[in-house]
């Protein structure tokens, strides 16, 4: 595909839609962005994200590829979008599952083990109540909503079309890029949804500056904070597709361990709950499909903000130079 810029539609304005429509304007390709809902972002599993970018934390239950692909993304974010916060990523255990930290530093590279006193220089709130913690410098988080708002706009400002309410397949351009997320299984059969539930709340007297991991032998959590008191604690990870309401059982287990991290979360109010399906092959892996004058990027699960700003540096390179990842792209979607 080497020589003129081909022009191009992309379908689908979830985090991943976003980030090829502005790697891809500007590279300096004619760029139309068509999306289902007649409003940003009202129809996508993207605003249910943490949204944390932690490649090294994801690798205790993530192959070594995602933490490859997602260090690079951590970069791209910072010069893309100013909110992006490095502070580095926590894990702690309650006092009697100590065990449980020394599993997850194995299974996970680059974190380093601080007692109670360096915990508590840098978050000061768990050092008085976690005896240590693992330490991930260089891993970053950010706000969902206001990075949507922001590739949006960026997108715009570098020339790139919007279409809302357009769920037809769109003629005339020279290459289609399909990010439907889930809805992309009409022609994916392998893809499927995995159900995560998450709660908003705004807790005044909680002060972290970091994602902070709970490790719990039954209720794992994170807690993210967003900035202006918001804090999302998340997620439930249920093979499902269901988008409906949170569980009464994972409305308990979330908020119960949100409050064993901090009992400050107590006076916390809910600001929000609910689910979103990720988008997931059967390995969990994302993949990049070309096809003919069609390219579908899909599967990102767990890691659609980690990796959606490494997955359009692929894309533009494909079609600038027909340069592939042996590891993402792939023929067919049932194989790796
Ligand atoms: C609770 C929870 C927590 C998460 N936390 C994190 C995290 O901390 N870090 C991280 O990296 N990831 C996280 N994720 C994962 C991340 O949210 C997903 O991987 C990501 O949102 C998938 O993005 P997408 O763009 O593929 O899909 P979507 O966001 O679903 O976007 C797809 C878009 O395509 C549109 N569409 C559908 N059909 C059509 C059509 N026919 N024509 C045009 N448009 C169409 C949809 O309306 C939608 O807007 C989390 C997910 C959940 C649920």
């Amino acid at each position: 595909m080497a020589g003129a810029k081909p022009s191009i539609a992309i379908r689908g304005a979830g985090i991943v839609g976003l980030w090829q429509a502005l790697a891809l304007a500007r590279a300096g390709h004619a760029v139309t962005i068509y999306e289902r809902s007649a409003a940003p972002f009202a129809d996508a599993c993207s605003p249910y994200a943490g949204a944390m970018l932690a490649p090294r934390c994801e690798e205790e239950s993530a192959e070594a590829i995602i933490r490859e692909l997602g260090l690079r993304s951590i970069g791209l974010w910072r010069d893309t979008y100013p909110g992006t916060k490095v502070k580095g990523s926590l894990v702690v255990a309650p006092p009697r599952d100590q065990t449980l930290l020394d599993r997850f530093a194995r299974m996970t590279r680059g974190s380093e083990r601080l007692d109670a006193e360096a915990l508590k220089a840098l978050e000061p709130d768990l050092g008085e109540r976690f005896p240590s913690a693992l330490y991930y410098p260089g891993e970053a988080h950010l706000a969902p909503d206001d990075a949507l708002d922001f590739l949006l706009r960026a997108a715009k400002d570098a020339g790139a079309r919007f279409i809302f309410g357009a769920s037809e397949r769109p003629d005339g351009a020279d290459l289609i890029i399909d990010c439907r997320g889930l809805a992309a299984r009409d022609d994916l059969p392998t893809l499927r949804g995995v159900r995560g539930e998450r709660i908003v709340v705004r807790a005044r007297d909680v002060v972290l500056a970091r994602p902070v991991r709970l490790l719990h032998p039954r209720f794992p959590l994170y807690a993210v904070p967003w900035g202006n008191g918001l804090f999302m604690i998340g997620a439930t990870v249920v093979e499902s597709e269901e988008t409906g309401p949170v569980s009464v059982r994972s409305a308990l287990e979330l908020l119960s361990a949100a409050y064993a991290l901090d009992p400050a979360f107590g006076e916390a109010e809910i600001v929000k709950l609910g689910a979103g399906a990720r988008p997931a092959f059967p390995d969990n892996r994302p993949r990049i499909i070309p096809r003919k004058g069609y390219i579908y990027v899909n599967g990102l699960y767990r890691h659609g903000f980690l990796l959606a700003p490494v997955l359009a540096e692929l894309v533009a390179t494909f079609i600038a130079t027909g340069d592939t990842h042996s590891e993402v792209f792939v023929a067919d979607p049932a194989q790796r």
